[in-house]
């Protein structure tokens, strides 16, 4: 049943000349719908994005009374929390881990009678049969340690090139995980490449480390403050210790725990086109000709998604910009079903960190027991390219080719199930914000605050943790704003 306030576009028969005449008023301008919508200005609270965000503040408003619409323009719910359902051992292509830091997640959790288990138990993760595959050599990290042809720092040089760039930064100048966007630091808001130069990290080790950089494309494109903080974020969560966890059945069970505890489901396949707002309330337009009517709006949209939306009266310039602007992490995941453990034959293990195509691969054992039915390759940052123009059949056979390079027994073992590339998604433009050298100085203090009747929330506009539990955050702090209002 369509929600009570959903308008009938003006395409569907039957359709009133009242509905009609306030289409073309409102698309007049703010003044000639400002007394259809006064007549409106206690209706529902509109948001927009069925995330963790805006699943997030819909619960705290109906919890306070509010009535609440959550428009959404995908088919599925979670936005970048997706569980691949279909696929053996039901990996996680979006968000993965929860930490025992993420309090309002974990509470989230808890009310909604959703139970976590450890994520990365399997002893599959083990460093001692890992492997390293670098310029066309295989070693194990011991052999790679060791190696002459290791051009890693010496502090560094035990380690596989994705956990090196954090101990090669120490120490972290950010006290806190909230002090990233204080403008005291905004010194720090530089390409990474000049500091790692300083402090004489050689050219070939800068090109290892640039591999699978997962904050920007490349190091020259990367915040030195945004890589601080996400070690301040990494610091505080290892103040509360215990496993990072996900839900049991995939974290896609939060989301829709979440939408189904809502007393007007979300609607979705409505993609918001255009938000108006005046003194008394907002009006928003989907592409699928409906129209809604609010009293006031929290967006979520990720900012590739909001800078397709048009705003009228328009939003403030900072905020324009930041939404044209700001870069988006490119991830690449191609999941592979396992027909043949072919690490058994000689004793490794599918857990690798290579500067080849495949850059890194994970096995998915929910299980923990060794078994693991699909294998990941996580792919990040300018390594993306390579795969986004490939058709599936070309994608498979490149995949069988490099696994062979690394293991020879890997012919025949995996078939390619699945390929997610987040910065190919129009609805979330990327992984996370991965803000380029500059932008959190220029645009992070004008994410969060409301404009009028619009209030901000999503991953973006965290302030303190990032990822899911700054998704929940977020549309809890906006919520809680339209609460004081
Ligand atoms: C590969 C990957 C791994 C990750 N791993 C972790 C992890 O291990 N731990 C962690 O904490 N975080 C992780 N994250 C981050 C975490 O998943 C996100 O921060 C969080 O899910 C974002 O939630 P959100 O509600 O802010 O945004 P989203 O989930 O993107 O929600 C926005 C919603 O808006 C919808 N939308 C877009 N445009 C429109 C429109 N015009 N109209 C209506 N709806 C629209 C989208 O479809 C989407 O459903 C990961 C993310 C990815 C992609």
């Amino acid at each position: 049943m369509p929600p009570v306030n959903a308008l009938p576009s003006p395409k569907s028969p039957g359709v009133s000349r009242r509905y009609l005449l306030q289409g073309a008023a409102a698309w007049l301008g703010a003044a000639a719908f400002a007394p259809s919508l006064q007549a409106q200005g206690e209706g529902p609270v509109l948001v927009l994005g069925a995330g963790l965000a805006g699943l997030a503040a819909a619960l705290r408003l109906q919890d306070a009374g509010r009535q609440v619409l959550v428009l959404e323009a995908a088919a599925r719910l979670g936005g970048r929390i997706h569980t691949l359902d279909k696929l053996p051992g039901r990996p996680e292509t979006g968000g993965t881990q929860i930490s025992n830091g993420y309090v309002r997640t974990l509470a989230l959790c808890q009310r909604l009678g959703l139970f976590l288990e450890p994520n990365a138990r399997s002893p599959l993760f083990g460093d001692a049969r890992m492997v390293l595959f670098v310029q066309g050599r295989r070693r194990s990290l011991e052999q790679w340690a060791a190696a002459d042809d290791n051009p890693l720092p010496a502090a560094v040089k035990a380690l596989p090139p994705d956990r090196a760039l954090a101990r090669l930064l120490a120490p972290n100048p950010l006290s806190s995980v909230g002090a990233w966007r204080d403008p005291a630091h905004s010194a720090l808001d530089i390409p990474t490449l000049g500091p790692l130069r300083e402090r004489g990290v050689s050219e070939a080790a800068l090109a290892l480390l640039d591999v699978n950089n997962a904050f920007g494309d490349t190091l020259a494109q990367t915040t030195l403050l945004h890589l601080h903080y996400t070690q301040a974020n990494l610091t505080e969560l290892l103040k509360t210790p215990g496993p990072v966890r996900n839900v049991v059945g995939g974290n896609q069970r939060l989301p829709e725990a979440m939408a189904a505890a809502l007393r007007t489901a979300p609607r979705m396949n409505s993609r918001v086109q255009a938000v108006e707002q005046d003194a008394s309330g907002v009006l928003v337009h989907a592409t699928d000709g409906s129209r809604h009517r609010g009293s006031r709006l929290v967006c979520t949209l990720p900012l590739p998604a909001l800078a397709a939306v048009r705003f009228t009266p328009a939003l403030p310039a900072r905020l324009a910009e930041a939404a044209a602007l700001a870069a988006y992490a490119k991830v690449t995941q191609l999941h592979l079903e396992v027909i043949e453990p072919f690490w058994e034959a000689d004793g490794s293990s599918p857990f690798l960190w290579s500067d080849g195509p495949l850059e890194r691969v994970f096995p998915q054992d929910r299980e923990g027991n060794g078994r693991p039915p699909t294998l990941t390759a996580w792919i990040n940052g300018a390594g993306t390219q390579r795969w986004d123009g490939l058709d599936d059949a070309t994608a498979a056979r490149l995949v069988e080719a490099e696994l062979v390079r690394i293991w020879p027994s890997a012919r025949g073992a995996v078939r390619l199930l699945h390929r997610t590339a987040w910065h190919q998604d129009v609805l979330a433009g990327g992984a996370w914000i991965n803000w380029a050298p500059g932008q959190i100085s220029r645009f992070s203090a004008a994410l969060g605050p409301a404009v009028g009747r619009l209030h901000f929330a999503g991953e973006h506009t965290g302030r303190r943790l990032r990822g899911i539990e700054a998704a929940v955050e977020s549309g809890e702090r906006a919520a809680d704003e339209i609460l004081a209002a």
